[in-house]
């Protein structure tokens, strides 16, 4: 009697495949199929035709799963002179609850490539797969969940845009969207439990540690992503080590008084070269990282 029922049991767990793991809901497929959407319509640089078809594509994505969908829409002087537009989408799912978590991503894309290998690849647009059509796919997947199985707290997605505009170097230009939304909150007395940064994490080689930014300013957020992903088996992605500090869009919400941390794979090969092409992500890679997100904000079953 035993053994069809084991049989059963390793049919629905697919036994012989690699160990399983608790399943959220989360499609990575779904992640991935929006990404490459976002794609189509070009590099995501600020002013151009490709930014405008993106930043209304992915207002009319949230519509179908937010309850609220909004922008925050402003121009910004460049440190050159000159000045670009800029777009700040946020969308709320569960608007009244009071306790509520924040996810952010920047859905803008680089002018240049400045990693190329030649003076010619080094000119080209960024395409901005894994950075950050990703991070937009992840979210926009994890709003088709939410629409289904609604969120233990209230849930805000902040896709930011200009983040990767102008020098790092210098910080001129860069960071733009975080650094007005962080000016200029919505809400009154917003303060979230806590707050995750998505970028990068669509890489097929994913390994994500512990950003330094992160560990020192929110470290109870830290531990509670990263314990997370170690409660699905994931410890193996999300490695519970510290590497290096990045700056990336949690740095002006933290100075806010914000908790928020960032969660990155800044080892990516590809990283600001014009290979950074949709076929550097995977579903399987965007599957974990959306399980981890998922589980952050769902029931506890
Ligand atoms: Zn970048």
């Amino acid at each position: 009697m035993q053994w069809p029922a084991l049989a059963l049991v390793c049919l629905i767990l697919a036994c012989d495949k690699e160990p399983q793991r608790a399943s959220t809901g989360f499609s990575g497929e779904s992640a991935l199929r929006h990404a490459t959407t976002l794609m189509s319509f070009g590099p995501r640089i600020p002013g151009t035709e490709g930014w405008r078809k993106s930043g209304d594509w992915i207002v009319e994505r949230m519509r179908e799963s937010a309850d609220t969908v909004f922008s925050q829409e402003w121009t910004h002087t460049l440190s050159k002179g000159g000045s670009i537009p800029q777009r700040n989408i946020i969308a709320r799912f569960r608007p009244d609850a009071t306790e509520r978590v924040l996810y952010v991503t920047h859905w803008d894309t680089r002018p240049v490539s400045e990693k190329g290998s030649t003076a010619a690849e080094r000119a080209l647009p960024l395409p901005g797969a894994n950075d950050n059509a990703a991070g937009v796919g992840l979210l926009i997947a994890l709003g088709e969940l939410l629409d289904s199985l609604p969120p233990a707290v209230g849930v805000d997605f902040l896709f930011v845009d200009g983040e990767d505009y102008g020098s790092f170097d210098n910080m001129t230009d860069v960071l733009i969207g975080s650094s007005f939304f962080a000016r200029n909150i919505p809400w009154p007395g917003y303060r979230p439990l806590f707050g995750v940064v998505w970028d990068m994490i669509g890489d097929r080689d994913l390994q994500i540690y512990q950003e330094i930014y992160s560990v020192r300013q929110a470290p109870e957020v830290v531990q509670r992503v990263w314990s997370a992903a170690a409660d699905l088996g994931l410890a193996n992605v999300f490695i519970p080590e510290q590497k290096m500090p990045i700056t990336d869009d949690h740095l002006p919400l933290l100075r806010a008084g914000l908790r928020v941390i960032d969660v990155i794979d800044i080892d990516f090969p590809d990283h600001h070269k014009p290979s950074d092409t949709i076929d550097k992500i995977s579903a399987e890679s965007l599957q974990k990282v959306g399980d981890v997100a998922a589980a952050l904000i769902l029931p506890r079953t």
